[in-house]
């Protein structure tokens, strides 16, 4: 069966094989008529007129926390730094019932579907217990019934500094998902951090850390993380969150760290809208803002990806699931500049290798699961021209 989508802009690092689908290449793009062989992209012909159609393959989620989603309204008392933001979630937790948790997680995985996303990560606060508790009872559930929905432990590097711990929450986490440590400075975070390395090896879990989420520039977990990979020579994925201390430390202590980052195979995930809501705290406006140095850390060959983390919790009080939202504010956060296509990957390919997943690109993945948008441009595209699946009549 074949099929031919006229005037079609894809963008080239989008694609796995762009050499071998002919097309004009146009900038970052490969423009004219996309043809479709069983539901595969095979050929790109001449357009027949001017390509101002975007083919995109489904975004990737790679950092979010469904179980906390959508409580910003019976919160009381939030605004404040991270701290603040943890008990307050903590006080809200006594409102955490099966149908709650469910409601507020589908509603997240609903909002996530119609944004175009196709693979997410959620961390789940794992509570004070070594058993799982029910918000991550209630997801694996969700889990089941919804392809392409990750989730992450949210342990902290002081429970997991606990053999017993470690071992009991770790065996809890079903294949296809992920085990992930809190790191903040705490006593043995180091013992934490090797524990976690440990277990996803004895398991084969990929590992995904919340660490140094501070502008202190005291906070080092990161470059323990690196150096226990390293040491270890961890090959499973790693993923690390918010890593903002870097951007209080000195540039050769940057440089030092991103090195063993590149060498030890560790994505970083940069979380703009929690960093930007929760760090650089004052009694008014914020004089320095927390966002990891993701421009120096790409330069030493880090692979860097870009996620919501909070959505109307107790971290950040707006927010939406919606990757694509999340790269719009990354772009004035982190000043990235066009053209923007050398940043796509950290919504897609790039971040689905950070979860262990195999990349989709717009050539390997079915016409079915393909989004295209009114766009001649990225600027456009981020800046919020609708991604609607490709109607197949
Ligand atoms: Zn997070």
């Amino acid at each position: 069966m074949t099929l031919t989508l006229p005037n079609i802009k894809i963008p080239r690092i989008l694609l796995r094989d762009p050499d071998r689908l002919g097309g004009t290449v146009e900038g970052a793009f490969l423009c004219g008529d996309a043809r479709f062989e069983n539901g595969l992209l095979s050929a790109i012909s001449p357009a027949s007129g001017p390509c101002d159609t975007l083919l995109m393959p489904p975004l990737v989620e790679p950092h979010c926390h469904l179980d906390k989603c959508h409580t910003v309204d019976r919160l009381e008392d939030i605004g404040g730094d991270l701290t603040a933001a943890i008990e307050a979630q903590r006080a809200d937790k006594i409102n955490w019932t099966d149908a709650d948790i469910r409601n507020r997680a589908l509603r997240g995985i609903e909002e996530y579907t119609r944004a175009g996303t196709g693979l997410i990560r959620s961390h789940v606060d794992w509570g004070d217990e070594a058993e799982p508790p029910l918000s991550w009872q209630v997801l694996t559930e969700l889990a089941a019934d919804t392809p392409g929905l990750q989730l992450c432990s949210l342990t902290s590097a002081i429970q997991m500094a606990d053999p017993a711990f470690a071992k009991t929450a770790s065996d809890a986490i079903p294949d296809g998902h992920a085990l992930g440590v809190f790191v903040f400075n705490q006593p043995d975070h180091n013992i934490g951090i090797e524990q976690a390395f440990q277990q996803a090896q004895r398991l084969n879990l990929p590992l995904d850390f919340h660490v140094d989420e501070g502008l202190a520039p005291d906070l080092r977990g990161l470059e323990k993380i690196a150096d226990t990979a390293i040491a270890t020579r961890h090959d499973g994925p790693i993923l690390c969150g918010h890593a903002v201390s870097l951007a209080s430390q000195p540039a050769d202590d940057v440089r030092r760290i991103a090195d063993k980052l590149a060498r030890a195979n560790i994505t970083v995930a940069a979380l703009p809208t929690t960093n930007l809501y929760l760090q650089g705290r004052t009694n008014g406006t914020p004089r320095q803002r927390g966002l990891t140095m993701l421009h120096e850390l790409r330069r030493a060959g880090v692979r860097i990806v870009i996620g919501a983390d909070n959505v109307r919790d107790a971290f950040c009080p707006v927010g939406r699931h919606d990757p694509l939202r999340t790269l719009e504010l990354a772009v004035l956060a982190g000043h990235l500049d066009p053209p923007f296509d050398q940043w796509l990957p950290a919504i897609t390919t790039d971040a689905a290798h950070a979860l262990g997943q195999a990349p989709m690109y717009v050539d390997n993945t079915p016409i079915s699961r393909l989004l295209h948008a009114k766009a001649g441009d990225l600027s456009t595209l981020i800046s919020g021209a609708p991604l609607a699946p490709i109607p197949q009549e």
